[in-house]
């Protein structure tokens, strides 16, 4: 069983995963100040609504996954005491579209949760979710929602 810390944001069939509409904006912005390097962060919020976020350091390597332990540990921390959810990973790809690369496809272990991918090649960014699915990742559909005022 999960830590219910743990968000398992498609777990219901077909659903449309939710984005707040603020988070969306502030991520965007903060993936363009990394370039020309790759940004990422942790999605959380509650069930399949994406509310808030924590940005990871940038890593000068390829790949921003390269989180070191001790970050990503503390970051997960965070989460556990704010009583949100752990919903996904988010990166940029600032120089290709927001495919899953080669090294998307090896690096990611956790299949529950949401895969989003910012490209900032194209005239406009674009935002694209994704779900490991049967050793693959899968697009899916996702919905930005005003958040309450
Ligand atoms: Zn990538």
């Amino acid at each position: 069983m999960l830590p219910d810390w743990m968000g398992e944001p498609f777990a219901s069939k077909d659903n449309k995963l939710l984005l707040s509409r603020k988070v969306a904006k502030r991520l965007l912005h903060e993936a363009q100040e990394a370039f020309p390097y790759e940004y990422s962060a942790l999605l959380t919020g509650c069930e399949s609504a994406v509310t808030d976020y924590i940005s990871m350091p940038h890593s000068f390597d390829k790949h921003a996954f390269a989180w070191d332990g001790a970050t990503f540990f503390q970051a997960l921390n965070t989460i556990q005491k704010s009583k949100v959810q752990w919903l996904g990973v988010l990166h940029s790809h600032p120089h290709s579209p927001p495919l899953p690369s080669a090294s998307d496809h090896k690096g990611w272990h956790y299949p529950m949760l949401s895969y989003w991918i910012i490209g900032l090649a194209s005239e406009e960014p674009v935002l694209k979710l994704y779900q490991w699915k049967n050793g693959t990742f899968v697009a899916r559909d996702y919905a930005i929602i005003d958040d309450p005022a």
